[in-house]
């Protein structure tokens, strides 16, 4: 355990971020710790000076004092003290995280930030390395998405995109965060099923108040392919009917064991016109480990299925750093999807939450669902990287979340004109986004300028003058059943309270 002592204690769970960056998943605590970090603030001479001790070594930073407005400030606040904390654990460890002290924020965000105050793209990305010491590797990175975003990271004026997630699942994988009220084995299906249809009519009539049109669409999960066909086939009729002209619909056909030609064939003809079907890994004994009861033949054989019913955009989702798995098994994934060659492939870096069984076995039995070391993990996903850049596929998204094995990231990658247009919105947060069914959280895009000030298309995407509200739903399946009409409230409060200012 952890003890922080600080002068700032508004930005502690931050902090706790920053020392996660180097210790992993340890407990941090203003109160108690077996290992103190002291961090002191003055602010004299123009200067801001952040100095931070801990055994035996002392760090301070300084910048000028800034008169910004309070948001901007508190920001440039929060950046220095964690920099300055980063800086002392860097000293202390020997370590450099990839992503430097970066936790909390999307990298791709502040690269674009750059961008907007003026600087092309090269020097975006020194400053990126040069303000957060994110690694020239991953920072590069970052340029070449960039550059596959170039006239697919903002969306026409007036549109929106729209999530339908489908919470149910045959078993549940060992990784999986999802409480069991969260994610259902069939049994809520029918009355899951009634609840959407009503909040797709319900929103409905607010989009059409609103004047707004749908741009993409997205059936995510869970896996919306485990429920009966003619339930996923009355929710994508509702949903098209309700919201029609979308340009992509995604529908995530997860594992190959929910997967057959009937529900291809409906897919097919209901005009979606992306699937994703997910290995994670080709190896069986890991699927079995990781309580995902199919094999890796099975994925090999709903793919070529895809194919052969004429779906020409199909996205394969992998996992580095799987229990028990080495870079010569991540290897072996690598050979089988490259042999396929799926349209776009996702390459994540395992996440082990606190709420996943997986998180509890490996705190009760030991390591025996080890993972590989941090600087396994590292080159599984430079692997991926190398391999499928070589092989024609190009980065286009990437997202990082807590509990990553080696800090790394997950990353979309793409061939030329598969870039999934909703995942770009979605995670460069430049389009709104309607969420519908339980555990779904709506975003939605506000101006925070005068609506005059809309003449410019670019202007409108500066995310400094950007603000999102979120409208949640409830996660739990029996709640969002039961109160799907106060879900559909929350956002008609966030949409049209203020859809004047829709961008
Ligand atoms: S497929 Fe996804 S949602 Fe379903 S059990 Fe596995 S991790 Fe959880």
């Amino acid at each position: 355990m952890i003890r922080i002592v600080t002068d700032e204690p508004r930005f502690f769970s931050d902090l706790g971020d920053v020392l996660r960056l180097f210790y992993g998943d340890v407990t941090v605590s203003l109160e108690a710790g077996d290992v103190v970090f002291e961090h002191h603030f003055a602010e004299a001479g123009g200067l801001w000076t952040d100095t931070w001790a801990s055994q035996g070594k002392q760090v301070a930073l300084s910048r000028p004092v800034s008169d910004d407005a309070p948001l901007v400030v508190k920001r440039l606040r929060k950046r220095q003290v964690k920099q300055a904390l980063y800086e002392l654990l860097k000293a202390l460890t020997g370590m450099r995280p990839p992503w430097g002290s970066l936790t909390g924020i999307r990298p791709t965000r502040l690269l674009y930030e750059a961008m907007e105050a003026g600087m092309g793209l090269k020097e975006a990305v020194a400053y990126v390395i040069e303000t957060f010491d994110v690694s020239p590797d991953r920072a590069g990175l970052l340029g070449e998405i960039a550059q596959m975003q170039e006239g697919l990271r903002l969306a026409p004026a007036g549109c929106f995109d729209l999530y339908i997630g489908i919470p149910f699942c045959k078993t549940r994988c060992s990784y999986c965060s999802f409480s069991s009220g969260e994610i259902g084995d069939g049994r809520l299906v029918a009355p899951y099923v009634d609840a959407l249809l009503r909040e797709i009519e319900l929103c409905r009539a607010m989009m059409e108040q609103a004047g707004l049109r749908l741009r993409a669409g997205y059936v995510g999960g869970g896996t919306p392919t485990a429920i009966p066909r003619d339930d996923l086939e009355r929710i994508l009729a509702a949903a098209q009917a309700a919201f029609p002209g979308a340009v992509e619909w995604t529908v995530e056909a997860g594992r190959p064991d929910t997967i057959d030609e009937g529900k291809l064939r409906m897919l097919k003809d209901r005009g979606v016109t992306r699937i994703s079907v997910n290995p994670q890994t080709f190896s069986d004994d890991t699927l079995a480990r990781i309580g995902r009861a199919h094999t890796g033949q099975q994925t090999v054989e709903a793919y070529r299925l895809a194919r052969a019913m004429g779906f020409d955009d199909v996205n394969m989702d992998i996992i580095a750093a799987l229990p028990g798995e080495g870079v010569a098994d991540f290897a072996r994934t690598l050979d089988v999807v490259q042999d396929l060659a799926p349209d776009s492939v996702t390459v994540h870096s395992l996440a082990i939450k606190r709420s996943s069984r997986l998180h509890e076995q490996l705190a009760v039995a030991g390591n025996g669902y080890g993972q590989v070391s941090r600087d396994g993990a590292a080159e599984m996903i430079a692997m991926a990287r190398r391999r499928l850049t070589g092989g024609g596929w190009k980065p286009y998204y990437l997202y990082r979340q807590k509990y990553m094995a080696g800090n790394l990231e997950n990353v979309g990658y793409a061939k030329p004109g598969k870039a999934c247009l909703y995942n770009i919105g979605n995670m460069e947060e430049t389009v709104s986004v309607l969420a519908l069914g339980a555990g779904a959280i709506t975003k939605w895009l506000f101006d925070t300028r005068e609506s005059s000030a809309y003449d410019d298309f670019k202007s409108r995407h500066d995310h400094s003058a950007l603000r999102i509200e979120r409208a949640p739903n409830v996660r739990n399946i029996a709640e969002y059943i039961a109160r799907v009409d106060e879900m559909a409230q929350r956002k008609r409060d966030v949409i049209l309270r203020k859809s004047f200012e829709n961008v």
